[in-house]
């Protein structure tokens, strides 16, 4: 199977740059070949959302709407074939990679409606004789870049919001994983998008692609979910043309899990945040802080969910940890663990590699115990499937623990003391909190970042704003 670029309407077959293979993980299989954007494809792209953009922005946001949620109904229909080539691109289970699907349509349906609610406001003026209105209007041409972790929602999220708010999008998608962006780009052609609204762009040099974009004049914000180190590489570039930056990077969540925990609750939201994505999120759970007094208990219980797993292709119905994406992302779960046994951590479950299942690319759930931050994996986002269990006896101390890193993502908290949870949520320098509550996902709250996790929220209703200016109209007395 050869993909072509959807460039301003039209699919571009490969052209003098050839293509780049897409491999899956679990097989080593080449899942399909995909045409290199050049440079002059970006253009095209640009120019084309250009052409459309005071079209698309003037369009009533009730018709747009209707656009999207066709779309969305689409993706919907054809939830199978989707959901098996994201599988076949990153490796998931199917289960999850249907999941990540409808939660990405949930964000279509929710922007196609708060597009429609793009409200401004009058404010009372200081002279009697004048007016002062604030109106929203669409920040114009977008640009979305987009991480492998999660190729359809990490992309629906954005292009909701930047559609609902009347804006035009170039999606470049990570060069492991495009397939689910390019097909993003079919449902919307087939819902009726007018050409050069969306294009999507495969590039797999990214730099040649940031090169194009960041000069351009035209390009007015971009949306970037990925790493810390090229976010901060794309704030500086943006900062020539002053494009509108929305960053979504890196993080390094902790769980506190207090003496009073339901334990149970820790043990079903843990896994499911630990082990969603072999690991491979943002949110996922990377340390685990436990009150001395249960910390046996809970290795126990951990101990006994994890060794009930099975790892395998995402492909197979009874897989629930799949292969890592690509040779570096196992490489660094290795560093890890064997950093944190030469440190002196134990190992309770797993702590290498499975074999026989295909490529060398799974990694078994593994639990480690006596861990403390002189340990990378205390200290850097593993994105893997190792849960390290570290003890703790005083509120103050563990807060000021799991506050230490340059990351400000998501944490989380177990406790059954309300007084507690509100004190400690509140010193938390996290952008989401999760109490008694790993899973939070959800299109009508606003997610994102403090410290170097990011710039901006996605999702509810500010990441509307993300993609709107505020303009101030100073209406006078005409005499
Ligand atoms: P990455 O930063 O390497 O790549 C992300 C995207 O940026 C890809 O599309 C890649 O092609 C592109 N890219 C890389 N270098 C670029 C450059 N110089 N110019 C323009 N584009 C460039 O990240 P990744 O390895 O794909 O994803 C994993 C990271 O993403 C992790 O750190 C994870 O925490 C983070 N992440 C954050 C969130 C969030 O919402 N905060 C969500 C998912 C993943």
């Amino acid at each position: 199977m050869i993909y072509g670029n959807f460039i301003a309407g039209e699919w571009q077959l490969p052209g003098a740059s050839g293509t780049f293979p897409v491999h899956n993980p679990a097989t080593g299989a080449v899942v399909a070949e995909v045409a290199s954007a050049t440079a002059d494809d970006v253009r095209r792209a640009i120019d084309g959302a250009e052409a459309v953009q005071p079209a698309w922005a003037a369009m009533p946001a009730i018709e747009r709407s209707a656009i999207i949620r066709r779309a969305a109904a689409i993706m919907v229909d054809r939830i199978d074939e989707l959901a098996s080539l994201l599988v076949q691109e990153q490796g998931k289970p199917l289960a999850q990679a249907k999941g990540e699907i409808m939660y990405g349509v949930g964000f279509l349906d929710w922007f196609a409606e708060e597009g429609r609610r793009a409200y401004g406001m009058t404010i009372p003026a200081s002279v009697s004789e004048k007016r002062i209105i604030i109106a929203k209007q669409p920040i114009g041409i977008t640009v979305a870049i987009t991480p492998w972790n999660f190729p359809s929602v990490q992309l629906l999220r954005k292009l909701g919001a930047a559609l609902g708010a009347g804006c035009s999008m170039i999606a470049k998608p990570a060069e492991l994983t495009p397939l689910s962006a390019l097909e993003i780009g079919r449902a919307f052609e087939e819902a009726g998008l007018p050409k050069g609204v969306l294009s999507v762009v495969c590039a797999p040099e990214p730099y040649e692609f940031t090169d194009v974009i960041m000069a351009d004049p035209r390009v007015r914000a971009i949306s970037f979910t990925g790493s810390t180190e090229v976010g901060k590489i794309l704030m500086r570039a943006s900062a020539d043309t002053m494009k509108k930056v929305s960053l979504e990077l890196g993080g390094q969540a902790p769980t506190i899990v207090f003496e009073d925990a339901d334990l149970d609750a820790v043990v079903v939201e843990t896994m499911a945040s630990k082990f969603r994505n072999m690991g491979q999120t943002c949110v996922s759970v990377n340390r685990i802080y436990v009150h001395a007094s249960i910390a046996d208990e809970l290795g126990a219980r951990l101990q006994a969910a994890m060794s009930a797993l099975t790892v395998g292709d995402g492909l197979h119905e009874l897989t629930t940890v799949g292969p890592l994406v690509e040779p570096a992302a196992i490489e660094k779960v290795e560093r890890h663990v064997a950093d944190a046994i030469s440190k002196g951590a134990k190992v309770l479950v797993g702590g290498s590699r499975s074999s026989g299942l295909g490529t060398d690319q799974f990694f078994e759930p593994t639990l480690l115990i006596d861990v403390d931050e002189t340990m990378q994996v205390m200290q850097e986002e593993t994105f893997g499937p190792v849960a390290p269990l570290s003890v703790f006896t005083d509120e103050d101390d563990v807060v000021a623990r799991a506050n230490a890193t340059p990351f400000g993502l998501s944490a989380y908290i177990f406790t059954r003391d309300l007084n507690r949870a509100i004190r400690v949520s509140e010193a938390l320098e996290f952008g989401t909190v999760g109490i008694n509550d790993s899973t939070f996902s959800a299109v009508q709250a606003p997610f994102g970042g403090y410290k170097e996790s990011g710039l901006g929220r996605e999702g509810g209703n500010m990441g509307l704003e993300e993609f709107m200016e505020t303009k101030f109209i100073s209406i006078g007395h005409i005499r």
